[in-house]
């Protein structure tokens, strides 16, 4: 009976936030309030993967969803990236049957990393994928050591764990567990031999506290690593990049199986090897998840192009207040050739909650970027500009327009990049016709 009423309100509730245009976790949440253990009631497939960690979560979310169905499973998954308790609890509720029984043959959801403990205690995952996790939104998540300690909470219970063993954190949950698949990057032509970024988070050991030492850095602290004191990273890594060409635009995994990429970047390899890991993990066909991920084009609006007045331009979507999203789109716009303008708009940092802390401007490397023409826009612009004055780009180079209609105008020419978060994109956007 308890399931039965949580469907019926659920799905009303999904109905009507449909026309009024809300969110998707308002249902789940109210429900969550009625019956608190309305989760763990559900019958579930076989499959149910979580994806977490700090960035890629929903690239890699709707990439594996992809990879599976083009396997032949009938995926459900979490789309709008509703990834906390609630969001997940209308997901599951919309797509069960009145008793419970979820209609799927997998299930794949995107987790908040300090939510998963939470999720994760009214059922278990089969599969638990870790991206990476980075400084991401620290006046909210701190160290990502501490977002270790809470999401290893959430984690815990899965059947297997599906890992990044390039980052020496995320790959500490597989201490002690048998269960652990790693994937990883060989040395290929993006390695390099130092800590490329402002700040090195692996330089110590997180699991003795020794220093570790690299064969090769992949992205940022993210690479080949070892412990020479207790041996933390000497496992195996069964799903390899072992060939990386950006310019042609493909990869190899495990030296035979190509995938093609939409988007060159570090970034996004990282992304496609875990949605590959997971859906080999899962049963899928290496050579069908390969075809499926190849030239995968993200849906979720993380790239979008679009044209203003006589220009044409791509606003990449970088989180505020996480370095490592603004690096991989500043890394990516400045191996772009042909001349380009980059637009940076800092005016609201956060949806979610207000802060006007901007000390994560100073973990980004701006310095590398590679432009004609920089314009700094929004109520942070002078804080954004303050930053470039600590790089050697030249000052003529910099364009300081608070107004961001202003910014629109400025860049109607020639080919704009534009990197801000979702907080801010529409704000330019709105002005601007958005490729179909
Ligand atoms: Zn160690």
């Amino acid at each position: 009976m308890k399931i039965f009423l949580s469907v019926i309100i659920c799905r009303f509730l999904s109905f009507l936030g449909r026309l009024l245009k809300r969110g998707s976790s308002m249902p789940g949440l109210i429900v969550l309030r009625l019956f608190p253990d309305v989760l763990s009631r559900l019958v579930f497939p076989e499959l149910v993967i979580a994806v977490s960690g700090s960035n890629g979560k929903t690239s890699t979310v709707e990439m594996l969803a992809d990879a599976l169905t083009a396997n032949g499973k009938k995926v459900i998954y979490n789309r709008e990236g509703s990834n906390q308790t609630e969001g997940i609890c209308t997901l599951l509720l919309n797509n069960c049957t009145l008793k419970g029984k979820i209609k799927a043959d997998a299930v794949v959801l995107e987790s908040d990393e300090r939510y998963a403990r939470l999720t994760f205690r009214h059922f278990s995952p089969s599969h638990f994928v870790v991206t990476n996790l980075f400084r991401d939104q620290m006046t909210r998540n701190g160290h990502p050591e501490w977002i270790f300690d809470l999401l290893g909470r959430g984690i815990s219970s899965a059947k297997k764990l599906i890992l990044n063993g390039d980052d020496p954190l995320v790959s500490a949950y597989g201490k002690g567990r048998n269960d652990v698949k790693y994937f990883g990057v060989g040395r290929t032509s993006v390695s390099s031999d130092t800590c490329k970024g402002m700040y090195n988070d692996g330089f110590w050991c997180p699991v003795c506290h020794g220093r570790l030492s690299y064969d090769y850095y992949t992205m940022s602290h993210v690479g080949r690593f070892m412990c020479p004191s207790c041996g933390h990273g000497s496992f195996d890594i069964s799903y390899q990049v072992t060939c990386i060409d950006l310019d042609k635009k493909y990869i190899i995994v495990n030296g035979n199986k190509t995938i093609s990429l939409a988007l060159a970047s570090c970034y996004n390899v990282y992304n496609i090897l875990a949605a590959y890991a997971a859906c080999v993990e899962a049963g899928g066909d290496p050579d069908v998840t390969a075809k499926a991920l190849s030239g995968h084009i993200l849906r979720n609006g993380r790239v979008v192009t679009f044209k203003n007045g006589n220009g044409r331009g791509m606003l990449l979507v970088s989180k505020h207040e996480n370095s490592m999203s603004y690096n991989q789109s500043i890394e990516y716009v400045s191996r772009q050739k042909g001349e380009k303008t980059v637009l940076f708009i800092v005016d609201a940092i956060s949806r979610k909650y207000f802060t006007g802390e901007t000390s994560w401007l100073y973990d980004i490397d701006f310095g590398a970027l590679k432009a004609e023409r920089i314009i700094l826009s929004g109520k942070y612009c002078n804080d954004l500009r303050e930053r470039f004055s600590f790089t050697d780009i030249p000052d003529e180079t910099i364009t300081v327009e608070p107004d961001i209609e202003k910014a629109v105008r400025l860049t109607s020419d020639g080919f704009t990049y534009v990197i801000t978060c979702f907080s801010d994109m529409a704000k330019y956007l709105s002005k601007v016709e958005v490729d179909k």
